[in-house]
């Protein structure tokens, strides 16, 4: 196993490295975010450590030109401060764990090895029901070949359904997973957003997914249109 150490204290880099090395896991150390760019772009890593704080360019944007130039490997933040913000910041540029400053070996290594178990990333997973596809990377939407534009909350809406293929699900199942709080019990808003989503994935092509169970709420079900992989019809 092969981890890219990404931090610019020489003293700490060098004591992980070492402990690393004990371990029996093979360890490189880039001090500077635009090294470690180039060196997890040019050679395979089962996980990259970044510490958050670096000269140039930070951990974050480091994280995020990785997750950019299509660099998968498992990604485990370092910060000093224990701040939340940190830790969404880091998630949401494409970090897979967090460890605060200053830690344990121990933990450290155990993260490494959970984190390399898990292997490349998935970004964008692609949700499939009957020949409806949904890439939670790109949002892109399509029934068989053909792009379905979506607004925000009709994509939200839709991918749950799409994440429950074949269940009942309640308008209170669909307004907690897909609104925010502040809606309460206005379940009529579920019912225009159905109606919003049948329009666009159903009626243009003679296909019912969403079913109404009377009673009981919205269930998708997997149809096929008749829009062929080609994009005919
Ligand atoms: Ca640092």
């Amino acid at each position: 196993m092969r981890v890219l150490v990404v931090e610019d204290e020489v003293k700490l880099a060098s004591l992980i490295r070492k402990a690393l090395k004990e371990d029996g896991l093979l360890a490189d150390v880039a001090i500077r975010g635009e090294d470690a760019l180039w060196m997890a772009t040019s050679s395979p890593y089962d996980v990259v450590v970044l510490d958050v704080n670096l000269p140039g360019i930070d951990g974050f944007e480091t994280c995020r030109r990785l997750r950019a130039q299509g660099v998968r490997t498992p990604i485990l933040m370092l910060t000093a401060r224990d701040a939340v913000e940190d830790r969404i910041t880091g998630l949401d540029t494409g970090a897979d764990d967090y460890m605060l400053k200053p830690f344990d070996f121990g933990e450290l290594f155990a993260r490494i090895r959970a984190l390399s178990r898990r292997g490349p990333v998935e970004r964008g997973t692609v949700i499939e029901v009957g020949d409806l596809t949904l890439d939670t990377g790109s949002h892109v939407v399509s029934r068989g070949n053909v792009d379905i534009p979506l607004s925000v909350k009709e994509l939200q809406l839709l991918e749950v359904f799409m994440r429950h293929p074949g269940r009942v699900l309640s308008r209170y199942d669909l307004l907690e997973h897909a609104w925010d709080g502040g809606y309460e019990n206005r379940s009529n808003v579920v019912d225009v957003y159905v109606r919003y989503l049948r329009e666009k994935i159903d009626r243009p092509f003679g296909v019912e997914s969403i079913e109404t169970v009377r009673g009981a709420g919205y269930r998708l079900r997997p149809v096929a249109s008749a829009i062929k992989s080609n994009g005919r019809a």
